[in-house]
Formats: C-alpha cells, sequence, structure tokens
C-alpha cells in the first residue's frame, strides 16, 4: 500500500489537501495490466484500444457513457477458473455481477455453471439456452412462484436459506411430483472483506441458518426427513472482495464439522460443499488479488486437510465467483463535460454519467481507478475527483485520482474494473438512461445491452 496524506515525488501539484489517495502514478499515460482488461492497449497515436478497437470509434459508434466489455477476457477468466477447479468441482458464475444472454451463452462455452438469485435472472439464463441443472437458484426470500418456476424448469439446485423455505421448497417439489435437490446455506460467523475478516460465533445478517446454537443441524434434519428435498451439501458464502484466504480456512473448518455432525447423527455424508465467491480484484494498483489456480489449490487443500481430519471423503467442491471474472472485463467510457478547479482542494471532473451507471463508490466507497484514453498527455497531474451529472453531492464516481493537468472538455476517460456490479446495479434515478454494454472482440464491436432510450422510461410512465 502507497497510500499516504501527502505523497512525496517530483510531479505532483504543489499543495495537496489531506486525504486517502494514491501518488501519482510516474507515467499517467501508462495503462497497469493489473487494472485493465487484458487486450486494453494504446495506439501508435495514443487512443486506448481494446479488442482492436480504439475507444475513439467505439465513443463514436455507441455513444458515451458505456460499458465497453472485453470478451476474450470474460472467457479466458472463465476458463481460468474452470480449468484450475478442474472435473471434480464445479464454478458457478454469479450472475448477479453482470448477467445477459450473451454472457450466459459465453458461460456455457467455457463449461461453467451459473448462480441466479431471482425470476429475472432465472428467465434470462433460460433464455440464453443455459441447460437448467447446471443452474442454481439463490436468494433469501425467493416467492412461491419463482421457486415453482425454478422446481418446473429442473434446476440443478436450490440453495435453501431459512427454516421457512424449506417447508415451502418440500412442498412445492412434492406437489409437482419431483425431488429437488437442494443445498442449505448457513452462516458460520465469518466475515470477509478485502484485508481482513472477522470469525465470531455468530452472524447477524439475513443471509443463511446459522451454525451458532445448532440451528444448521436442526435444518439439516428437518429437510432430511423430507420427501420433496434432495439434500446434497452445505453452502456458506462468506464477503465479498476477500484476498485473504484465512477467512475460508475457518469458513471451511466449520462447514466440514457440519458435515461430520450429519454423518455422526444420520450415517450419511453429503456429497457437496459449496464455498461461495466472494474473491477480490484489483481495482487500484494498491490490490493484488490471487490468480484461479492459486484459490483454486489453496481451497481445494483446506477442504481435503479438515476432511481427512474428519475422515470424511472429500466431498465436491462449488465456487460462485462473480466479480472475479466480469470485474476486470470491463471498463466505462465516459466523456467529460466540465473540469472545475477548487483552489487548494482538488479538481472536480464532470462526466456524462455517474452514480446511475456506477452506485458502488457511493455505496460501498469503493475504489477505482482512471485515465485518459482518447490521447496521451505529459502535463502535470493533478488531483481530481470524478463525479457524475446527478442532483446528489455524493454523485461521485472515483473519489480520489491523478489526470493530467491539461484534461478538457471533450476527452474521453475511462474507469477501469467495472465489468461487476456496474450495469446490474445500474439505475434511473433522474431519468437517466442506462448505458449500454458494448462487447469487443478480435477488431469487431457488438452492441450485447443497448442503451436505454425514452421511450423505453416512457413505456413505463402509464400517465
Ligand atoms: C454475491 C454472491 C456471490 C458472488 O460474489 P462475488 O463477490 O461477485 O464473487 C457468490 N455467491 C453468493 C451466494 C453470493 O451472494
Amino acid at each position: 500500500m502507497s497510500r499516504s496524506a501527502h505523497p512525496a515525488g517530483p510531479r505532483h501539484a504543489d499543495v495537496l489537501p489531506e486525504g486517502h489517495y494514491t501518488a501519482p502514478a510516474d507515467d499517467l499515460n501508462a495503462l497497469d495490466p493489473k487494472v485493465w482488461a487484458h487486450t486494453v492497449g494504446r495506439d501508435a497515436d495514443g487512443v486506448v484500444t481494446v479488442g482492436g478497437l480504439p475507444v475513439t470509434q467505439l465513443a463514436e459508434e455507441y455513444g458515451t457513457p458505456a460499458y465497453v466489455l472485453d470478451e476474450a477476457d470474460f472467457r479466458d477468466r472463465a476458463r481460468a477458473w474452470r480449468t484450475a477447479f478442474g472435473a471434480d468441482a464445479d464454478v458457478f458464475y454469479a450472475g448477479k455481477a453482470f448477467l445477459s444472454r450473451a454472457v450466459v451463452r459465453w458461460l456455457d462455452e467455457e463449461g461453467l455453471n451459473l448462480d441466479v438469485c431471482s425470476g429475472g435472472e432465472l428467465a434470462t439464463a433460460l433464455a440464453a439456452g443455459m441447460a437448467a441443472e447446471r443452474i442454481a437458484f439463490h436468494g433469501n426470500n425467493k416467492s412461491p412462484e419463482e421457486i415453482e418456476r425454478a422446481v418446473r424448469a429442473g434446476v440443478g439446485r436450490i440453495v435453501l436459506d431459512s427454516f421457512q423455505e424449506i417447508v415451502r421448497v418440500a412442498h412445492i417439489a412434492q406437489s409437482l411430483g419431483k425431488r429437488q435437490r437442494v443445498q442449505i446455506r448457513i452462516t458460520v460467523g465469518v466475515e470477509a472483506h478485502t484485508h481482513e475478516f472477522i470469525a465470531t460465533a455468530h452472524e447477524d445478517q439475513k443471509f443463511g441458518i446459522p451454525l451458532a446454537g445448532g440451528q444448521a443441524a436442526e435444518a439439516v434434519r428437518r429437510a432430511l426427513q423430507l420427501d420433496g428435498l434432495e439434500v446434497i451439501g452445505i453452502h456458506s458464502h462468506i464477503g465479498s472482495q476477500i484476498f485473504d484466504m484465512s477467512g475460508f480456512e475457518v469458513a471451511a473448518h466449520r462447514v466440514v464439522g457440519l458435515l461430520k455432525d450429519i454423518r455422526d447423527e444420520h450415517g450419511v455424508e453429503l456429497p457437496e460443499i459449496d464455498l461461495g465467491g466472494g474473491l477480490g480484484i484489483a481495482y487500484t494498483s494498491d490490490d493484488d488479488p490471487r490468480e484461479p489456480h492459486e484459490i483454486a489449490k489453496a481451497l481445494t487443500e483446506i477442504v481435503t486437510r479438515e476432511c481427512e481430519a474428519a475422515r470424511l471423503a472429500t466431498p465436491r467442491i462449488s465456487v460462485e465467483p462473480g466479480r472475479a471474472i466480469v470485474g476486470p472485463t470491463a471498463f466505462t467510457l465516459y466523456e467529460v463535460g466540465t473540469v472545475k478547479p477548487l483552489d487548494g482542494l482538488r479538481t472536480y471532473v464532470s462526466v456524462d454519467g455517474g452514480m446511475s451507471d456506477n452506485i458502488r463508490t457511493a455505496l460501498y466507497d469503493a475504489e477505482y481507478s482512471v485515465a485518459l484514453v482518447s490521447r496521451t498527455s505529459d502535463a502535470e497531474p493533478m488531483l481530481v475527483r470524478v463525479v457524475g451529472k446527478h442532483c446528489e453531492s455524493g454523485d461521485i464516481v472515483v473519489k480520489d485520482a491523478f489526470l493530467p493537468g491539461d484534461l478538457a472538455p471533450g476527452d474521453l476517460i475511462a474507469v477501469p474494473a467495472t465489468g461487476a456490479y456496474c450495469r446490474s446495479m445500474a439505475s434511473n434515478y433522474n431519468h437517466a438512461l442506462r448505458p449500454p454494454v458494448v462487447a469487443v472482440r478480435d477488431g469487431a464491436a457488438r452492441v450485447i445491452v443497448r442503451r436505454e432510450t425514452e421511450e423505453d422510461l416512457l413505456r413505463l410512465d402509464v400517465g
């Protein structure tokens, strides 16, 4: 971490305000491969290209703001996860990070499974032709209609989240003459975020059934008695944007402990455990995520070791990365509208989008990086805050970053690592039109989610 209130270096502005930012990179024109999609580079004119296409051309053809997604990178990352875990494990892409029919087809082709957590996500997956048995259905409050639809479709598993849902799914499956494969989601008392995790006995959150106080064991007891259910395993998801694997270690220890108790009490060894998602990505150069093969190795070793100690056969492992697959594959392309220097503070750079296309900064105080992409510049770095055009002072996209001091209206800037939880959380605040997702590959671009229009807005407003 190279953060300080007063970064040293020859090229920063004379006066810098108190703040939480990284010292400017030596070369603001450089693009750190950690935070940019694989095929991103600059052409001879200094214009950033992705998938072989200059961003200036993409902006002209598709407008700004736009999410630009590197399809080759998406496929590479999906395949890396699939390969890392091998044939004895399953990788479920968490659709809530970003889902469209094109993405579902890519996942299908790369051999991944899919997590959905609403009727809408299920409909998208099925519409794209994903085989139902490769879909897992999640959520803490699935409606009876959603459950019925999932059971009828034949989803591979429903992840049960409460005592009431155990009964609900069992009844619906039985009334349809089916036996539904289910996992039971438990909370193991591990909360993991970025660089730290907390292991406690209790977990105060809406998801899952607590291991504490024997509640998870009771849930398994009840589920095993119901004819409509086939209990295939235990599910645990401990957090998001995690770099530290020790949280998974504690979680796996506790999940395997439950498997052992189940074996001792019921004489059954559940065949699967799901360790969830939450693996971190690089939003700025300060973040150092692990590679899928390192994560696979670490998780497999932890589970194998814990099972050997409990004298259980190692169950089939599944994981559910969302952000780690799609996050780094896209950037948001914006046009600069105004540049407003505030003396002794910072320069506010306003773009043509904002919190409606990226709520993460406002919601989670997320950090992002940003670069000038329509040209290079040798101007001195200036400390900027990239803000949107919404009527809200918290409408911040990038809180603190450096851009060249000659930045001007009409320049294109891009915020990398916006593939996850940006389009999927986009809103119509201020009746903003949600941006398109443009997929690029091998010199060709294709809109996979089109830009919203005013007609789209007015269609819902029935007058
Ligand atoms: C959100 C979620 C994921 C994916 O999380 P990422 O941080 O995108 O990897 C996986 N599993 C469950 C149950 C989730 O709720």
